[in-house]
C-alpha cells in the first residue's frame, strides 16, 4: 500500500515536471516562431488592375512576386504567396492569409496607373500603426528600387490598404512604376527589368534584417 502511494507520488511529481518542461518548450517555441515572408501579387482573375497598351498589371505583379520568392528562398527565407496563378482574391481574403502566420512580413506588389501619362516613378506604401518595422520595410524597399536608377523616386507614403491594415504583421505595398507611362511601362513589361525590380525588393526585405 505505502509503496503504491510512494509510486503514485513519484508519478505525480514526474508528470508535473513533464508538464512544466512542455510548457517551457511551448513558450520558447512561441517566442521563436519562424518568420514567413508573405508575398502578395496584387489583383488577378476578374480584376486585372491597371491595363495599358496590352500590359496587364496582374501579370506583371505575379511575375515580379515569383522572382522575389525564388530569391528569398535562396537566402533561406520561408516564403508564402497569396496567389501563384491568375486567380481573383479579395483584399480581405489576402489579409486573412496573413493571419494564418504567427510571425510574418507582408509585401504586396503592384504597378501604378494614372489618366495622366506623364505620371511616373516608384512609391512604397506603409500603413498607420504596427510599429516601426513597417516603415523600415517600406523605406528599405523604396531605397533599393530607387538605387536601380530606373524610376523616379515618389517616396514612402502612408496608405489605407486592407492588405496592410487587416492583420497584425509589418507590411508594405510597392507600386513598381506606372503602366500608364511609356517609359515605366517599357521597363515593367520586360522580364529582364522585372528581375532587377525583384532583386531590389528582395534586398529591401533583407535590409529590414528581421530574425528568420
Ligand atoms: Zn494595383
Amino acid at each position: 500500500m505505502s509503496r503504491w502511494i510512494i509510486g503514485a507520488k513519484k508519478d505525480f511529481k514526474s508528470g508535473l515536471w513533464c508538464a512544466l518542461a512542455l510548457m517551457t518548450l511551448l513558450t520558447a517555441g512561441l517566442s521563436a516562431a519562424p518568420l514567413t515572408i508573405l508575398l502578395d501579387a496584387g489583383h488577378g482573375g476578374k480584376d486585372p488592375g491597371a491595363v495599358h497598351h496590352g500590359v496587364y498589371e496582374s501579370r506583371v505583379n505575379l511575375a515580379i512576386v515569383k522572382e522575389v520568392g525564388r530569391r528569398l528562398q535562396s537566402y533561406g527565407y520561408r516564403v508564402a504567396y497569396t496567389r501563384q496563378s491568375n486567380i481573383y482574391l479579395s483584399p480581405s481574403q489576402r489579409a486573412s492569409m496573413a493571419k494564418l502566420y504567427q510571425r510574418a512580413l507582408v509585401v504586396s506588389v503592384h504597378c501604378n496607373g494614372s489618366r495622366y501619362s506623364s505620371s511616373r516613378g516608384v512609391e512604397t506604401f506603409t500603413c498607420n500603426g504596427y510599429g516601426s518595422t513597417s516603415h523600415t520595410l517600406a523605406t528599405k524597399i523604396q531605397k533599393r528600387l530607387v538605387k536601380l536608377g530606373l524610376f523616379k523616386n515618389r517616396g514612402v507614403k502612408r496608405g489605407n490598404f486592407a492588405v496592410l491594415r487587416q492583420h497584425q504583421h509589418p507590411s508594405a505595398l510597392v507600386e513598381c512604376g506606372f503602366l500608364s507611362n511609356s517609359y515605366d511601362r517599357a521597363k515593367l513589361k520586360s522580364s529582364t527589368y522585372q528581375k532587377r525590380i525583384a532583386e531590389a525588393i528582395t534586398q529591401g526585405i533583407r535590409d529590414t534584417a528581421l530574425k528568420k
